[in-house]
């Protein structure tokens, strides 16, 4: 079957999807575009550090900027995806003490990609970037050696052949599910970037003289974790709901572990609420508490 409605297929597991040729990033792209000319402003490498609030509604948020500068903006709809435990941690005047407790104690595991481009790969009976799709069609390949700290390799290649200037070649992410106090995540990237070679060699995945270059990308919060003070979120649900300007929206934004189609559901559902001048933040909450939906097979 070629077409891609696998409406019998589990999310997670489905064959065949449409993919942005240059990757998911070409989404927030355009987003940006149609807000820039609806006459918005994105502003990046921009923190916000407090969260100002009065009368049970947000005022505004102190933004720290790249040149160190900070700045109030104020806001009359807020919408927040940034980690709760950093939403809470910054509140002004600060949240109540229990309410501050689960923010601080929610958990997160921490992730290191070390991208690294091949002449090719020893694997799939020695196979530059023009075969790879035909003798390892894999996306991801999980791997359970135990003698390797490397969690799940990507084959970029696989996603989209236009994320590799070079169509001969191979562009592989070596994945580390990591925590930000590991002594690894501190690790200088040349050393990281030396095991990820001796690591790819031990799997028999390819020799370090095929290695061309590396790259290491650190994301803090990746995951958020269902223990630490997970199972009292809904005093902090109960909490934002509040404060009647404010949509806690995406993954770390509610603490859930949701993937992209999720997460923008969130923001869906909020802003047509918004439209239809109903509060839908009750239903946002809702999205993603199915229990059919992860990769359980
Ligand atoms: C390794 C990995 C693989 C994944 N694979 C898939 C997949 O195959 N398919 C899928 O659908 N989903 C996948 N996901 C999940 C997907 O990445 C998330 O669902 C999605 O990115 C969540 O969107 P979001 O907007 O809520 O959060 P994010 O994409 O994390 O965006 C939040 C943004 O807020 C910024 N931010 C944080 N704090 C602040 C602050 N204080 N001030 C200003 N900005 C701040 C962050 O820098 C970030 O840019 C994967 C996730 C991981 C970690």
């Amino acid at each position: 079957k070629r077409d891609i409605a696998q409406k019998d297929v589990e999310t997670s597991l489905i064959e065949r999807f449409l993919y942005p040729k240059f990757g998911p990033g070409q989404l927030w792209e355009v987003v940006a575009r149609k807000v820039e000319e609806a006459g918005g402003t994105v502003r990046m490498q921009s923190r916000v550090e407090r969260v100002h609030h009065a009368g049970g509604r947000i005022s505004g948020v102190d933004v720290r900027t790249e040149d160190g500068q900070t700045e109030f903006v104020p806001g009359d709809m807020v919408f927040s995806s940034m980690p709760i435990q950093h939403l809470i941690g910054g509140w002004a005047p600060a949240a109540p003490a229990s309410v501050s407790a689960v923010a601080q104690g929610l958990i997160y595991r921490d992730f290191i990609t070390v991208g690294v481009l091949l002449n090719r790969l020893t694997l799939g009976g020695g196979v530059d970037g023009h075969g790879l799709a035909e003798h390892v069609s894999d996306n991801w390949i999980y791997i359970h050696e135990p003698d390797v700290q490397v969690g799940r390799v990507q084959l970029f290649n696989n996603w989209s052949p236009y994320l590799v200037a070079d169509p001969a070649k191979v562009w592989l992410g070596l994945e580390y599910f990591v925590n930000e106090s590991d002594a690894f995540w501190q690790d200088d990237d040349a050393k990281i970037i030396a095991l990820a070679k001796t690591e790819l060699e031990a799997l028999g995945m390819a020799t370090p003289d095929d290695v061309i270059d590396a790259v290491v990308i650190r994301t803090p919060k990746a995951y958020p974790a269902y223990f630490g003070t997970y199972g009292r979120l809904d005093e902090i649900r109960d909490y934002v709901m509040g404060f009647e300007n404010l949509y806690c929206v995406g993954r770390n934004g509610m603490h859930r572990y949701n993937n992209q189609d999720h997460s923008i559901l969130t923001s869906l559902v909020a802003v047509d609420g918004i439209s239809e001048g109903k509060d839908r933040r009750a239903e946002t909450w809702q999205i993603n508490t199915e229990q059919d939906y992860h990769e359980s097979k």
